[in-house]
């Protein structure tokens, strides 16, 4: 597949850059204070990024695959926290609201979302992460009503969340067949959010759990066809891959900048540690891999852009970028040595947050039982 990439990408990329390197002048303060300054999510809003993935009807600014996944990976060079409704904003929802809302689900979602408005994912259940066709959350239609009932966990970005796309079991006698993809409200009767379910690293509070309680939602509030939502999901998964990969290589990519300049500002007998031939390979080990990965993952964000079938490819990327993120963010980590261990430096910051990338978005031996299936034809 041939890809190129255009003038037009590179500017909003190089803008991009600059930008970021601005907010990280709030990195500090968060490791400090554990609180992300106002400043970002204002900046960030002010220029646009919450619209990139929304038509300009309805208040967007779309850019294609490619300068998206460029703008991505600028963007996940600061910590994750600083661009939550981001994430969420540049993943699934949006398309599938696009593909498959109503008129009336488009006019009032897109355009809040591109404003700022949070929404999240609401898929994996206490017993149902991996294997979907397991969940227990129903909706039994009730007249013009669902009625939801059930439980999910570790959904993030919950506590802002202004609307959740939760995946219930419409028919229990279908598996993943029965599945279908339902608009809810936090404020809804019978929806409550736990608290924080506390996490190594990624979310400043944590993920949450979700409760349905007799939560009643009106019948127009059902996101596309009935028994759809399994394969609405999956659909979905194929781009939130790639944007994962996009975000395994912005922090790795922030990993290696400090790295490399540490090597050369530290000093061990006598000469800096970039003199060593040791550290000069992992650097090189790191560059080299940072780049495959990013050619792949460029790769298939181009096969999104031309709308050809990227199950492969983003699994590819998935896997790809998220495993060579972590082993760069450990290299990195390696060289400051002790000083990589300690809390506030940046590598240590990448190391603990690129560890959930091997597990959401489709686990990575999830990733490679369908790439194995794809292989093997069955
Ligand atoms: C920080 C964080 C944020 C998250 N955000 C969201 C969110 O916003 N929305 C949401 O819906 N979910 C979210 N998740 C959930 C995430 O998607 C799941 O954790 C993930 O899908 C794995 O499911 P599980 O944890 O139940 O693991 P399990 O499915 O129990 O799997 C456990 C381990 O076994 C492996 N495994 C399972 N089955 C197989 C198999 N057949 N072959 C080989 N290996 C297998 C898995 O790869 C994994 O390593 C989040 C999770 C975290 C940690």
């Amino acid at each position: 597949m041939d890809f190129k990439l255009s003038d037009d990408s590179l500017a909003m990329q190089a803008s991009t850059h600059k930008v970021v390197n601005h907010l990280l002048e709030y990195e500090q303060h968060f490791h400090e204070t554990n609180e992300v300054h106002k400043d970002v999510d204002e900046t960030l809003r002010e220029m646009g990024y919450y619209g990139l993935s929304i038509p300009e009807e309805f208040g967007g600014t779309p850019v294609d695959k490619v300068t998206l996944a460029l703008i991505q990976m600028e963007l996940a060079r600061m910590p994750p926290q600083f661009w939550p409704s981001i994430r969420q904003a540049l993943g699934p929802i949006p398309q599938l609201l696009l593909l498959h809302g109503t008129a009336k689900q488009k006019d009032k979602w897109l355009s809040r979302i591109a404003a700022g408005a949070t929404a999240c994912f609401a898929l994996t259940e206490p017993d149902a992460g991996s294997d979907v066709g397991a969940m227990r959350t129903t909706a039994v239609k009730k007249g013009d009503r669902w009625v939801l009932e059930g439980a999910k966990t570790y959904i993030s970005n919950a506590e802002r969340g202004d609307l959740f796309l939760v995946f219930a079991k419409t028919d229990q006698s279908k598996g993943r067949d029965g599945v279908s993809a339902f608009l809810v409200e936090p404020t809804t009767a019978g929806f409550s959010m736990s608290k924080p379910i506390r996490t190594m690293g990624f979310m400043t509070n944590g993920v949450y759990g979700l409760t349905f309680d007799n939560c009643e939602i009106p019948a127009e509030n059902l996101l596309g066809e009935e028994n759809r939502g399994f394969y609405y999901a999956v659909s979905g998964l194929n781009e939130a891959r790639v944007n994962v990969g996009c975000q395994a290589l912005g922090g790795s990519q922030i990993a290696f900048e400090h790295a490399l300049q540490y090597a050369k500002d530290r000093v061990t007998f006598g000469q800096p540690l970039s003199n060593h031939q040791v550290v000069q390979h992992m650097l090189a080990d790191m560059a080299m891999e940072q780049h495959a990965a990013r050619m792949l993952l460029l790769e298939a964000a181009w096969g999104l852009q031309t709308g050809v079938d990227v199950r492969l490819k983003s699994s590819y990327a998935k896997v790809f970028c998220t495993e060579v993120a972590n082993r760069i963010a450990d290299r990195a980590l390696q060289i400051f040595g002790g000083a990589g261990y300690i809390k506030g430096m940046v590598v240590e910051r990448v190391y603990r947050e690129l560890r959930v990338m091997r597990i959401f978005e489709g686990a990575n031996e999830i990733q490679r039982n369908m790439i194995a299936k794809q292989l093997l034809g069955d």
